[in-house]
């Protein structure tokens, strides 16, 4: 059966040459369970990176016989570890306890039930995507959702792309390209990382005026800027700021209004954009695409993944003879959304048709509208098991705090919220080295938690934790300090 275990691999030569080769390795009793588990080339490679990183520490000074210890098992082990590594899923799910709701590098807005079953089974089975099923013929993706997005913003149509900087460029390039689009000073934002108001407006072709000053601009600013080469008006909502102040902006209807004595479309980028009236759920109001087109806005673009709680896109309500323009554009093909995107979103549109049960099924909005006391209860649930799991290596204390709603929304407005916050139990030198491995740890947690730091501590902020189970279930194998 077994063949016996060697007491050695190593040859009786120096340095390097005394390691086993590649094939000798995989030439071992265990290699066959390996393959059938992993896959060959997953086994050569795992066994490759072994024997050069022996190879190294050999190179490095290090003898032979410590580097590699007699008997097989080790190797096993040791191969059986890094495959198990390397097959590990990349995408994770964690626990966003920073405070954030919409946290772009979280992956913004979770998703309803209702949206994860649609997508499931888009995935799973042939669907409708461009086929129309009353006359058999050729269908246009965007009608799955069209008529959704028209009947809650009040557009004749709609199309739908990537995401919202996708909407805004193909609408630009499609309008303005080697023309002038009109802009307030005040409204040139960067959006996180690499989205920029002028580069998009640059790369979709168009020359951009800027109107005004950075905290006021007038309507006779813009009707100044108005000429032979103005294509269209665009107004965007700076989601993620707010002046104060001495400021003048100039009203969607004013805009409106002159743009179209011009005879030049008006743009409204929303930015988040919020199907729902906010303020019916108890939270800050936020502008509706519903409100822009009744102003006279043209276009209307907007996310699909801030505030309407939905996936990655970027939707484009509006005019029917502008939308069919945007269409017919090569760019909204490469630009366009897959059957997944559209299944989750129209699933989610779906659960606007009954608004009495938004904040109950649409996660964002339940998250945004949870309430202290609600979030306080779990905090004070998960005190005592938080405390345990840390022993004496930190203080674990529960504090009111403030959430934030993200994505660049509503970024003045703060949710009174609950957390855990912990703190090293070393304080002085060495505080902030014990703060890190504090968060280490909760990283290195099957589900890893994410949190924020502050004044020394890290804040779970609680607003978000809705799988108590999960997050108590997985406190014993929090790493020793
Ligand atoms: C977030 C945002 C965008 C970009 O939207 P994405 O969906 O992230 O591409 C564009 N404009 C405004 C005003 C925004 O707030």
């Amino acid at each position: 059966m077994n063949k016996p275990i060697p007491t050695s691999l190593l040859a009786s030569r120096p340095g390097v040459a005394a390691l086993p080769s590649v094939d000798r390795v995989l030439g071992l009793g265990f290699a066959a369970r390996f393959v059938e588990e992993h896959g060959r080339a997953a086994l050569n490679e795992a066994t490759r990176a072994l024997l050069a990183e022996k190879r190294q520490a050999i190179l490095d000074g290090a003898s032979p016989e410590s580097v590699w210890p007699a008997g097989e098992q080790w190797i096993e082990a040791e191969l059986e570890r890094r495959l198990e590594a390397a097959s590990r899923p990349r995408v994770r799910r964690v626990f966003n306890l920073t405070g954030t709701v919409l946290h772009t590098n979280l992956g913004r807005a979770l998703m309803p039930d209702e949206a994860v079953d649609a997508v499931a089974m888009a995935m799973r089975s042939a669907v409708n995507l461009e086929y129309d099923l009353v006359s058999g013929g050729r269908g246009e993706r965007d009608e799955l959702v069209e008529g959704r997005l028209c009947e809650l913003t009040g557009a004749e149509a709609a199309t739908v792309v990537n995401n919202n900087a996708a909407a805004v460029l193909l609408a630009l390039n499609t309008l303005a390209q080697r023309k002038e689009a009109v802009v307030s000073r005040g409204e040139l934002i960067e959006i996180g990382g690499a989205f920029r108001m002028p580069d998009i407006m640059a790369r979709a072709g168009a020359k951009l005026v800027e109107v005004g000053t950075t905290n006021r601009t007038h309507l006779r600013d813009y009707g100044q800027a108005i000429g032979p080469k103005s294509a269209l008006i665009v107004k965007v909502h700076a989601s993620n700021y707010a002046i104060q102040g001495f400021t003048a902006a100039v009203s969607e209807a004013e805009l409106a209004q002159l743009a179209h004595r011009h005879s030049l479309p008006f743009m409204v980028d929303l930015g988040s954009g919020s199907l729902a009236d906010l303020a019916d759920y108890g939270l800050p109001t936020e502008p509706t695409p519903r409100q822009s087109i009744d102003a006279g806005a043209d276009l209307v673009t907007f996310s699909g993944d801030k505030l309407l709680g939905g996936p990655q896109a970027g939707v484009i309500v509006g005019r029917n003879e502008l939308i069919a323009r945007i269409r017919r554009n090569p760019l909204k093909r490469a630009l366009r959304v897959d059957k997944m995107t559209l299944a989750a979103l129209e699933a989610v549109l779906r659960l606007y048709r009954h608004p009495e049960k938004l904040a109950q099924r649409l996660t964002t909005l339940r998250l945004l509208t949870r309430v202290r006391p609600d979030i306080e209860a779990l905090g004070r649930r998960l005190l005592e098991p938080m405390q345990r799991a840390f022993e004496a290596s930190a203080n674990v204390s529960l504090r009111e705090c403030q959430s934030q709603i993200g994505s660049g929304s509503l970024p003045v407005d703060l949710l009174p919220s609950t957390a855990l916050v912990v703190s090293p139990a070393v304080s002085g030198r060495g505080a902030g080295t014990a703060l890190k491995a504090l968060e280490q740890r909760l990283r290195e947690l099957p589900i890893p938690v994410i949190g924020r730091i502050a004044e020394g501590a890290l804040w779970l902020d609680l607003r978000c934790l809705e799988d108590e189970t999960a997050f108590v279930a997985q406190l014993g194998q929090l790493a020793p300090s």
